[in-house]
């Protein structure tokens, strides 16, 4: 299956149908443990859930392919997928290296949970080359950790430029790929080391299901990690990986449709007098566009907008919508609004992670774009109506 295309792998890869019976979609292997054929005779390798199951195999497989990694293994949540990785790489007094935009849980689990085992963290300004030198600078610099576009403000980051720095000082280069998807920007082919997911969001697709990946190229770097997967055991149930393998078979143009409503809100909102900014990659004026055209295959399904009005019109607005759902996450068929400062990233107010409290989130959903930009329209003009 290699040398088919993105759509063709997202459908078939792991997805062999089962022998026995021909049911097109393999079963989902709700089992703990496998019968053995006297001690030590396993059918298929498997032994125990923990260590392996057929349905966890089938996602990680397909999550390999599709980020062109030689390895995947899947979590049960993407923080669990990262702090595996964390620990399979570092010890007490090592450095990390990570975005001063990064993901806020991203930024509590070094900080907080690393952090009082001894590691260092430096947060710093993605785009700003020389900043991130000096930073990668600091001894014991094992990880460079990068998440592009970012959250809130949709800030794309130059992966194969930022890679090149990592490599110099030795550390693993890891792309937080979330908000793009493999469907739109593949992180290893640009030279990055190690992948990680949310598959909560863009790769489930749905809203059902939480999860966590990380796709790796080096065989020695993955046999590490998932020994940490089956030692400390924070694994993807088996109802659980088969959603997420359901959602990706969608991926492709899911991404295609996120991005084209995304793109038309965002357009619309360009210039209308309650809105301060809007943040989308796809604006020519935005400061990464070119960047992301080149990185990347389409700009995705993410916006944020800073309101005139302040925090109060964000919060209005927010609450305003119809169509656009007021809840965390991201990633859905269905739009959801957010306000970081007190939501997604609540957990950051007060550092310099701090995301401004006029600015609301928009994750645009697959609905018809006319309804979507109807519902933002009735609401800004709802709040004008309050204020
Ligand atoms: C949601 C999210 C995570 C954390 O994933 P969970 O599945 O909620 O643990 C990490 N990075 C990004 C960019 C996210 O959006």
């Amino acid at each position: 299956m290699t040398d088919h295309g993105f759509s063709t792998r997202a459908i078939h890869v792991g997805q062999e149908f089962d022998p026995t019976t021909g049911a097109i979609i393999p079963p989902i292997y709700q089992t703990s443990t496998f019968v053995q054929d006297g001690v030590g005779g396993l059918r298929g390798g498997y032994e125990y859930s923990r260590g392996g199951n057929p349905t966890r195999t089938s996602l990680e497989t397909l999550l390999a392919s599709l980020e062109g990694g030689k390895r995947a293994l899947s979590f049960s949540s993407g923080l669990a997928a990262e702090d595996a990785l964390l620990r399979a790489v570092l010890q007490p007094g090592d450095h990390v290296v990570l975005g001063n935009d990064v993901y806020g849980g991203t930024h509590r689990l070094i900080n907080r949970v690393h952090g009082a085992w001894g590691v260092r963290n430096t947060t710093v300004d993605l785009g700003d080359l020389s900043a991130v030198r000096e930073a990668l600078a600091v001894d014991g610099t094992r990880i460079l950790w990068i998440e592009t576009p970012s959250n809130p403000l949709m800030k794309i980051s130059d992966v194969a430029a930022l890679a090149e720095l990592g490599h110099e000082v030795g550390a693993i280069v890891v792309v937080d790929n979330t908000f793009a998807s493999p469907a739109l920007q593949q992180p290893l082919a640009l030279g990055a080391d190690v992948v990680v997911h949310s598959t909560t969001k863009y790769l489930g697709g749905h809203s059902d299901v939480v999860g966590g990946a990380v796709v790796i190229d080096d065989d020695e770097l993955a046999d590490k990690v998932q020994f940490v997967q089956f030692a400390a055991g924070a694994v993807s149930g088996p109802m659980d990986a088969w959603l997420t393998t359901r959602g990706i078979k969608t991926l492709a143009v899911r991404m295609q449709r996120h991005s084209a409503n995304a793109q038309a809100v965002a357009e619309r909102l360009v210039g209308h007098p309650a809105i301060q900014a809007v943040y989308y990659p796809g604006l020519a004026h935005h400061p990464g566009h070119e960047l992301a055209a080149r990185q990347m295959s389409g700009f995705g399904g993410m916006l944020s907008v800073a309101l005139v009005g302040g925090a109060e019109a964000a919060k209005a607005f927010a609450e305003a919508t119809e169509v656009f759902q007021l809840a965390e996450s991201l990633g859905g068929v269905e739009s959801l609004i957010g306000y970081p400062s007190e939501m997604t990233h609540a957990s950051v107010r007060g550092t310099e992670l701090e995301v401004p409290d006029n600015v609301i989130r928009l994750s645009v959903g697959i609905e018809d774009a006319a309804d979507l930009i109807a519902d933002v329209e009735q609401a800004l003009e709802k709040i004008a109506g309050r204020a």
